[in-house]
């Protein structure tokens, strides 16, 4: 079978594998249907995800059929459609025994850490296997990944009705955050990006207010938008340079700063803005056994997750996908890859 590898940064290629064979309880063979691509499996193929390795067959937002099942699988028989879980974790460690696999000592992200779905079957365990709705076409149900991200980090915020939050940054995860952060009916949600197109899209999905960090200075507008407290929640969905610091600085007292980034670059902060403000700091990473509880939310009618996707390449042009990705053309949203011969 023929699979995409990140050979080493800037090497992508088309190889040939073994088809995986199902071994032992619990293991199901999945036929890749469709894969979105994250600006996480560009940062790889541009060597700038510190926590990858190489080579590498990349892609963790993945949609399948279900193909073969081994002797006892319960969850899932051959025919069905389904979402397969990133997270792989040891179940042994601390986090693991405190209900938190998404940050296992030994965690091992499909497509970072171990091969993940741009190849045309993948065995995993059928926990890892989550039913996707008859309606949702496969390529808008890779979406359902990207928004297990978002629903963890409000989960880590413990949003609130009476919250006043900021999201900083309005691209991909900020629209994302913002959709899942509006369930929880909070006071107020103010977006920040430095493009007003973006800002105009937030009050379009729901924001109540919106900054332009280019033109304005955050923390002072957050500050005046939240009658001088300071937002409750600040989401930095920026991760960029000075984003941290910018979090810290308008966060009101006993409110909550949400980190995402993975950006190893030095940000100058100071002690006296958490420790004055008695802030909690959380970082909020992938997503805990997230994928039932979008796909819930997907069934009720809560979120649509139609729309997201703008364009579709074979999996075997992927090369085309990141040149393209690469570009930053203005109409990209979502890009898929798609597996049918
Ligand atoms: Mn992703």
């Amino acid at each position: 079978m023929k699979a995409v590898q990140i050979k080493k940064p800037g090497d992508l290629q088309i190889i040939d594998m073994d088809k995986p064979v199902i071994s032992g309880e619990n293991n199901v063979l999945v036929k890749m249907t469709s894969a979105g691509i994250c600006g996480s499996d560009v940062g790889i193929y541009h060597g700038t995800n510190a926590a990858a390795t190489y080579p590498r067959v990349i892609g963790h937002e993945i949609v399948g059929v279900v193909e073969e099942i081994a002797k006892g699988v319960t969850n899932v028989k051959p025919g069905d459609r389904v979402i397969i879980d990133q997270v792989t974790a040891c179940g042994k460690c601390y986090a693991c025994r405190k209900g938190r696999p998404n940050v296992c000592g030994n965690l091992k992200v499909r497509g970072v850490h171990i091969d993940g779905g741009y190849r045309e079957y993948l065995n995993v365990n059928e926990m890892d296997c989550y039913h996707l709705p008859d309606f949702l076409p496969d390529r808008d149900a890779i979406m359902i990944e990207p928004t297990t991200i978002a629903v963890q980090c409000c989960s880590r915020a413990a949003l609130e009705q009476e919250d006043e939050v900021l999201i900083i940054g309005a691209g991909a995860l900020g629209s994302s955050v913002l959709r899942i952060a509006k369930l929880y009916h909070p006071k107020k949600i103010i977006m920040s990006d430095i493009d007003d197109q973006k800002l105009k899209e937030s009050l379009d999905a729901g924001a109540d207010e919106v900054i332009n960090s280019l033109k304005e200075n955050v923390p002072e507008r957050a500050h005046e938008m939240t009658g001088g407290y300071g937002p409750t929640v600040t989401i930095d969905a920026a991760c960029v340079k000075g984003s941290l610091l910018t979090a810290l600085e308008a966060t009101g007292n006993a409110g909550r700063v949400i980190t995402m980034g993975f950006s190893v670059a030095p940000d100058e902060v100071n002690q006296f803005l958490i420790t004055s403000k008695e802030l909690d700091v959380r970082g909020s990473r992938l997503q805990n056994r997230k994928f039932q509880q979008v796909i819930d939310l997907v069934n009720e009618g809560k979120i649509d997750l139609k729309g997201s996707v703008s364009h579709s390449f074979h999996f075997t042009d992927a090369q085309k996908a990141f040149d393209f990705v690469d570009s930053k053309d203005p109409s990209i949203r979502k890009i898929t890859l798609t597996f049918e011969k």
